[in-house]
């Protein structure tokens, strides 16, 4: 069985994992000359994105064989609004290393890799199809899934990250929302010891030469002092994506959807869509059935984004006063009846919303 991988990130790594262990070879196909992104920064695993998965690290170990180590666990959360803030305590998910270094996800993935990946090997799938039997498309990027009318955008932003200094709480990571400097996006502040962190701010539909100027209101709002020993920019753009699979094509990761539409999350879900891939080539099974919880959670991830969307910072303000309210705390731990009521009242306020337009 021929199966060519097109990129080695974190679904086309997780992938390549699990065939090699089902008996399958595949020819790992990577843009890059190593792996990772040129600029390391943060990945959090949070346990309220996924519901109802609590703990994503033990799922990932447990139900796919993907054992990765955390540089940190997250044990608070500070939610910044314009004007209150409310801070979220207890076991609350995991922070992750990414880019090049050796304890990045792309990297823990690899030492586990028999396979040799193929840098500096830029392919398109289509042109793959004559020599392989299946072609998983994990190229990070909405390319494949655009070009053949199956992708729905629900987040596209401008990202400017810094990589700072200072003295941190290792297990605090600060969120910020205010439409002043980040629109509907956000910025975080992930803690990768106790003497450095990563600052980022995520500005949807905005032009790239704009970025600079929310960047600099950001840092100025909100008085971050800390040096800025690195800077880097990127586009992050997710969506919804179906079917994902056309023939013997399979699309995974960002490339099939599987990135969160509200917060730019998807570390999780595209890990989970490598290894489906893996098992519908080689074993068979239905990989739009194995996805279909993830689906179910992209979509309603794509309404908490519409919903975002809609709000001006006076409702930022009130969301983050009612997320301290105690009812709705349970929200942060898991619970699926306080979830399934969060998600009615986001249906509610979009449908009236729309009638109202
Ligand atoms: C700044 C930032 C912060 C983030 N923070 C978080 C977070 O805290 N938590 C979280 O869960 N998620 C986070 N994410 C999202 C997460 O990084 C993505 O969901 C995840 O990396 C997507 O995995 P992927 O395998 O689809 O793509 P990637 O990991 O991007 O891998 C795609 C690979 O394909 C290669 N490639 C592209 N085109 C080709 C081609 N034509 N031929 C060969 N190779 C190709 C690329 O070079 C790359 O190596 C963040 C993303 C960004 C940008």
């Amino acid at each position: 069985m021929k199966v060519a991988i097109v990129g080695a990130g974190l679904a086309g790594l997780a992938c390549a994992l699990e065939l090699e262990k089902l008996g399958v070879q595949p020819v790992v196909f990577e843009q890059r000359h190593r792996l990772g992104s040129p600029f390391p920064f943060a990945a959090m695993l949070l346990d309220f994105i996924f519901h109802p998965v609590k703990d994503q690290l033990q799922e990932l170990r447990n139900q796919y064989h993907i054992n990765l180590k955390p540089i940190g666990e997250i044990r608070l959360l500070r939610l910044q609004g314009p004007r209150t803030s409310y801070n979220v305590r207890g076991h609350l998910g995991y922070i992750l290393l990414r880019g090049q270094n050796q304890e990045s996800i792309e990297n823990q993935l690899a030492s586990g890799l028999k396979t040799p990946v193929r840098f500096v090997s830029p392919v398109a799938p289509k042109d793959l199809l004559k020599d392989f039997d299946y072609i998983v498309v994990a190229d990070g990027s909405k390319k494949y899934a655009q070009e053949l009318g199956i992708w729905q955008s629900t987040y596209r932003a401008w990202v400017r990250g810094a990589n700072i200094t200072g003295k941190f709480n290792p297990r605090e990571v600060r969120f910020w929302f205010n439409t002043g400097y980040a629109k509907s996006g956000f910025a975080c502040m992930v803690p990768l010891g106790i003497d450095r962190a990563v600052l980022t701010l995520s500005v949807p539909q905005i032009d790239h030469q704009e970025l600079d100027k929310y960047w600099q209101d950001f840092i100025k709002q909100e008085k971050i002092h800390a040096d800025q020993v690195l800077k880097w920019e990127t586009r992050s753009e997710s969506g919804l994506v179906f079917p994902h699979r056309i023939g013997n094509t399979f699309l995974a990761g960002n490339s099939g959807g599987f990135v969160s539409g509200w917060l730019g999350f998807g570390v999780f879900s595209c890990l989970i869509s490598g290894v489906e891939t893996a098992r519908a080539i080689a074993l068979g099974q239905n990989y739009e059935k194995r996805v279909s919880f993830l689906q179910q959670i992209m979509e309603r991830q794509a309404r908490c984004r519409m919903f975002w969307n809609t709000l001006n910072n006076h409702n930022l303000d009130n969301i983050i006063t009612l997320l301290g309210n105690p009812i709705t705390s349970p929200l942060w731990h898991g619970n699926p009846n306080v979830t399934k009521l969060a998600d009615h009242l986001i249906a509610f306020w979009l449908k009236n919303s729309c009638h109202l337009n």
